[in-house]
This record gives structure tokens, sequence and C-alpha cells, in this order.
């Protein structure tokens, strides 16, 4: 059996003092005797005396065996005084032992008293057995034996308040312990949670450090810039490539790059990166990411393709022909050499329309629109402008070269067969109308009406022809 400190006195202010109580409690004191006389005279010799306001209750066990039994039902006991020889001449001190050893009971304080001066208990076992005084039976008067009593329930009362603190404070640290390791807990499944989520992320995060070592890098990272890694953790060229980012820069930019990815194809990326200040202000590392936008690019190039491309022919549309008209016309504004405007258009195109279906029709277009570019230069630009109707912006072109190109294209037209089914073809020829732009007064509408009025005036006079305006 343990005996616990709660037990024995209560602590809930943590310093031992019990709470007032309207009669105090007396201090029970054991007295342990198999004379009845030394228990008559203990109760004489204390009758008129208290401690700390609490007046004393005499137990009385007449033999070790009943002193054990009280003791197993009344923890709260501070004090015990023992006879040594009772019903065997070490009853005594075996009972100190079972109250030390079996009971576990430390606080109790233990007098010894004895009325056989030749059988006082030697030092060692004064030591040996925990007794913490040891009186002779005649020496008590009242005086000495309160005294030794006092000396005693200080005894005990100061350990059993030096335990209670002892207590509260092992209940505190394990209580600190217990958050602690709960906040540990919290802390290493963010972690968990955080390293996981990046490691998923679809786009490369990952985190420089100022040294330039690479700390972190998730999968993503890994694809897209592994084959471009020298070794494992050094800088991808794209990335060491682009000036470093500034701490506390706002908003954080968005560079694009190109990157060779694992498998040795080229990405393009829109990558964003935040430098990250020490507590002195300077950069400990940089955090990024990366976007793939290589398709949303290609996607945005083909948007482009379509919106500016006439889907009959593959030339540019009648639109995006103007604005590079338009854009010709400013360049020459600002300097630039003198354009030529060729407009041209297939003739009787109605007649192949109606002898051979509106198919072969497109199929004239089409074929008329490759013995074109045949004769284009990369930098000349063609656009359909109508059903059968074509315009060329030939930049930095005399009107005598843009003539002879013209005729070139007249030529090519005429010879040119449109595939029909069932290993058929026809022929077609062309009527040109060709302007030369002229000088900084020069506008769209100008530029655009003459070539329409030598167009006009090649139909007019037999088609298959050539006019200038
Ligand atoms: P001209 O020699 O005076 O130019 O005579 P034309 O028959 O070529 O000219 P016209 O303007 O009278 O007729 C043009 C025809 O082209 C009318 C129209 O049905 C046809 N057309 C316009 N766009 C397309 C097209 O995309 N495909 C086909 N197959 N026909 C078209
Ligand atoms: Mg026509
Ligand atoms: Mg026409």
């Amino acid at each position: 059996m343990s005996v616990f400190v709660d037990d024995l006195f209560p602590c809930d202010d943590g310093t031992g003092v019990p709470p007032p109580a309207e009669r105090p409690i007396p201090w029970p004191i054991l007295v342990v005797d198999d004379d009845e006389q030394v228990h008559a005279m203990t109760r004489l010799l204390l009758k008129d005396f208290d401690f700390d306001g609490r007046d004393f209750e005499m137990l009385s066990a007449h033999s070790a065996a009943q002193a054990r039994a009280i003791l197993a039902g009344r923890p709260d006991i501070p004090v015990v005084l023992l006879d040594v020889v009772m019903e065997t001449p070490d009853a005594g001190l075996k009972l100190v032992h079972h109250i030390r050893r079996e009971l576990g009971n430390r606080h109790i304080r233990i007098i010894l008293r004895t009325g056989q001066p030749g059988q006082a208990p030697e030092r060692e076992v004064v030591v040996a057995y925990d007794i913490n005084d040891y009186r002779a039976k005649n020496d008590l008067t009242s005086d000495r034996l309160f005294t030794s009593l006092v000396s005693a329930l200080r005894g005990w009362r100061d350990l059993t308040t030096i335990e209670c603190l002892n207590r509260s404070l092992e209940a505190r640290v394990a209580e600190r312990t217990a958050e602690l390791a709960r906040r540990q807990a919290v802390a290493e499944e963010q972690t968990r949670f955080v390293e996981n989520l990046v490691e998923l992320m679809p786009s490369p995060v990952w985190y420089q450090e100022a040294g330039g070592t690479y700390r972190i890098c998730n999968r993503a990272f890994r694809a897209l810039f592994g084959g471009g890694m020298a070794a494992e953790g050094a800088d991808p060229p794209a990335l060491g490539a682009l000036a470093p980012p500034v701490a506390g820069e706002e908003p954080i930019p968005a560079v694009e790059t190109a990157v060779m990815d694992a498998d040795g194809q080229v990405r393009e990326v829109l990558v964003m990166r935040k430098a990250l200040a020490g507590p002195s202000g300077g950069t400990v590392g940089v955090v990024g990411i990366a976007m793939d936008i290589t398709e949303r690019r290609r996607m945005e190039r083909e948007l482009h393709r379509l919106a500016i491309t006439d889907p009959l022919s593959g030339t540019f549309n009648r639109r995006h022909l103007l604005d590079r008209v338009d854009a010709a016309l400013r360049d020459m504004e600002a300097g630039g050499r003198p354009f030529c405007l060729v407009m041209l258009d297939i003739d009787h195109f109605k007649r192949i329309n109606d002898a051979h279906g509106h198919a072969a029709g497109d199929e004239a277009i089409r074929t008329s629109v490759a013995e074109i570019r045949r004769h284009l230069r990369a930098s000349d630009s063609v656009g359909r402008i109508g059903g059968e109707e074509f315009a060329i912006l030939l930049p930095d072109t005399t009107l005598d070269a843009a003539a002879g190109i013209a005729e070139r294209l007249r030529v090519g037209l005429a010879a040119a067969a449109v595939p029909l089914p069932q290993g058929h073809s026809l022929g077609l020829t062309a009527s040109f109308g060709i302007t030369q732009a002229r000088g900084a007064l020069d506008t769209m509408e100008a530029v655009l009406h003459r070539a329409d009025q030598a167009l006009y005036r090649a139909k007019a006079l037999g088609r298959n022809r050539i006019e200038l305006g």
C-alpha cells in the first residue's frame, strides 16, 4: 500500500495549511506501547497542550499488531510515539520497517520511547530504520514531550508541504511537456502536409538558398528542369540566366523564358520568384514557381493565325492584309522605302462556278494562290480581299519591279491547270491593277482606289492583262 500525500494533508492552496474549519481537527498522535500506564501518562501530559490551534488526539495501540491495524486506516497520522519491546523484543523496530517499507509512508515522524535504557537502538539502527527521534520514557516531562512532538509535527508538515509543491510542479512539468509534444505533433503534421502538397503541385516550385543550392524541388520541377540541370541541386541554365529577384519587389515580376525539359523538348515557361529577406534584411533565399505556358502560347498563336487567315485560300484575310498596308504606309511616313500594291481578280470566275460547280471554283482559288506564292518573296504578303480577288503587298518595290512580278504571275496563272475530277483540268487567267504608294501624304483609301481603278481598266481592256494606276 502506498500513501499519497494528498490523503495525508490537503494542499489545495499549495502551502500545506488546511483550510480553516469551525473546530480545527486535532493532530492524531499514535501511541504504541504495551504498558497502559504509558498511554495514560501521555494523555495526561498532553491534555492541556495544543499546537497551531489544534489539540492532540491520542490514538492508543497496545501492540505492534494493533498499531498496524490503526495505521492501515489512518494515513493522516503525523507522529507515532513508539515503544521498542512489546510482544517481541524488536516488535517496535519491525513496526518501523512496516511503516516505511510496506506502507511506503515516508512522512510520518517516528519517536522511539523505550523504558529499558540498556536496550536503546544503536546509531546504525536509527539510521537503518529511519527513526526521527529517540527518547527514554522517563526523560519525557510534559514540556519535553510537547517540544519533541512539535518538532516532529513541524518536520511532518514541512515534508508534506515540499511533497505537495513537488507534485504540483511535476504536474505542471508534465502538462507543459504534453503541450509541447502536442504542438510538435501539429507542427510535424503541418510540415508533412506542406511537403506533400508541394510535391503534388503540377507546377514546378522550388526554394533556392542564397548560396545557390536548390533546397526544395518538387516532382514537376525535376520533370521540367531535370534535363537542363548539370548536377543534382545545380542551377538549371534557364533559371540561372534570369536576373536575380530583388527582396521586397512588388508586384512580383513574371518572366518568360524557354527551357529544355527532361525529354529534350523546348518548353515555354512563365517564372515568378520572390526573394526572402532574413532577419538582417539580406536575401536568404528565393522561392519560385514556373508555369508551363507552352500549350497556352501555342493556342494563342493558333488563334491569332486563325484570326488573320482566310480559311479557303490560306492567305491573309482582308482585314489583316489591309492592316499590313496601313503599317507599310506608316513605315513610309517614318522614312521607309515605297511599296507597291497589286490587285488581281480571276477572269470570268462565275463561268468556272457555273460550268464545273462551286467545288471546282474553290479549287481554282487554291490553285491560283499556290501559283501566286511561287513568285513571291518571304517579305511579300498576299490576302484574299474578295471572292476571287487578291491583293499583294510588295514592300520596298518600284513600280517597274512590281509590273515584272505581276507579269510573271499573269503568265504563271494562265499556264496553271486547276485539277478537276476524273483527271480533267481547266485553265484560267487573271487581270491585274498595280499602284505604288506615293510618299507621306498617300492614304489607304487612295492606294486601294488606284489599284482598283487599274484593275477595272485591265478588265475593260480585255482581261488577262496588267494596268498601272
Ligand atoms: P470578271 O472577269 O469580270 O471578274 O468576272 P467574274 O465572273 O470573275 O466576276 P463576278 O464578280 O461576276 O463573279 C464572281 C463570282 O465568284 C461570283 C461568286 O459566286 C463567286 N465566288 C465568290 N466567292 C467564291 C468562293 O469562295 N468560291 C467559289 N467557288 N465561288 C465564289
Ligand atoms: Mg472575277
Ligand atoms: Mg470579282
